[in-house]
């Protein structure tokens, strides 16, 4: 290679016509294959003062702003995923930092395929029907991996929702990305989080003031769910009511030590189930437990003080 200038990138093309720099890391690429497939690089080229008359390798170099594993990242994506007639498709199962990359570069540099695609997949996690959410949110009370087919998720990951959903103009996430962002412990809640490719993602003052306004509202609902233990409500057409009432006499307790910690009032009625009421007293509550969290779902953009369509409209699936 003539000249040490630049260190050698991991997307290097022998017969490519251009060079990217970025972090003094140059990636060599197909001009035509960048154009097709994106708006911003298209006008770049088509643009005479594009390349200040600095070549290497013997090819006109183009300095970036971003970071070279963004590049990479945004390279790796143009010149390798298949093209099927101008989709781009991506395996089924991403990490959520590979979404979070594909929705800014593909803003930033205009590929609209790939936004679409981030936003697909954010959509599917950071539900806007309940039922959906309640399919995927088992990762709400524990740490461990969501293994989903559109991305992988872990709780912390809300607070870069929120600031993806605002700077990219998808209000439909922020409702529930708040809520998930309420049962995040005090440390990360304040200080946010360091994701995998070095960025840091932390709520605004104004995002946690809403997360703060939140959390009693949503401590309140699991309160309400969950006094029938303390009042020992069964149904009235209890089969068993002495077996019930000793369930629920011997939960007591343990509930009410938890309840200062549940803000988590969505999270659905397997615990009721696995609580061994008869048939009726489970079905009764049950009952009522979904629809308090049917409205509460519909008051999720009141509750964080959002001023956003919700539950956002109808929108018609697959219109990639
Ligand atoms: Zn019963």
């Amino acid at each position: 290679m003539a000249g040490l200038r630049y260190e050698q990138g991991d997307i290097w093309f022998e017969d490519g016509n251009v060079i990217l720099v970025a972090e003094n890391t140059a990636f060599r690429a197909h001009k035509s294959i960048l154009s097709r497939n994106s708006k911003v690089f298209n006008e770049m080229f088509a643009s005479p003062q594009s390349a200040d008359g600095e070549t290497f390798d013997g090819c006109p170099v183009v300095q970036m702003t971003d970071t070279k594993q963004e590049i990479s990242f945004l390279l790796s994506v143009l010149c390798y995923v298949p093209d099927n007639n101008g989709v781009i498709s991506f395996p089924e199962s991403l990490p959520f930092a590979a979404v979070t990359s594909m929705l800014q570069l593909g803003s930033k540099y205009a590929v609209e395929p790939v936004r679409q695609d981030a936003i697909r997949r954010l959509k599917a996690v950071f539900a806007a029907d309940l039922d959906t959410f309640e399919d995927r949110s088992y990762c709400i009370t524990t740490d461990q991996d969501m293994d989903l087919d559109f991305v992988k998720v872990e709780l912390r990951d809300a607070i870069a929702v929120v600031d993806l959903a605002q700077s990219f103009d998808l209000p439909m996430l922020l409702p529930l990305a708040l809520y998930l962002c309420a049962q995040l412990d005090p440390k990360t809640l304040i200080f946010g989080f360091t994701d995998v490719n070095g960025k840091t993602w932390s709520l605004s003052s104004d995002n946690i003031y809403r997360v703060l306004l939140g959390l009693p509202q949503l401590r309140r609902a699991s309160i309400v769910q969950q006094k029938f233990v303390q009042l020992q409500e069964l149904s009235p057409e209890c089969v068993s009511v002495e077996n019930c009432k000793d369930i629920l006499s011997q939960a007591a307790e343990d509930f009410l030590l938890a309840l200062h910690d549940d803000a988590n009032p969505l999270s659905g009625t397997s615990w009721l189930i696995r609580m061994g009421l008869c048939f009726p007293c489970q079905g009764t509550h049950r009952v009522r437990i979904n629809k308090e969290r049917e409205e509460l779902w519909a008051d999720l953009a009141k509750i964080f003080e959002l001023d956003v369509q919700w539950p956002p409209a109808e929108e018609v699936e697959g219109n990639e």
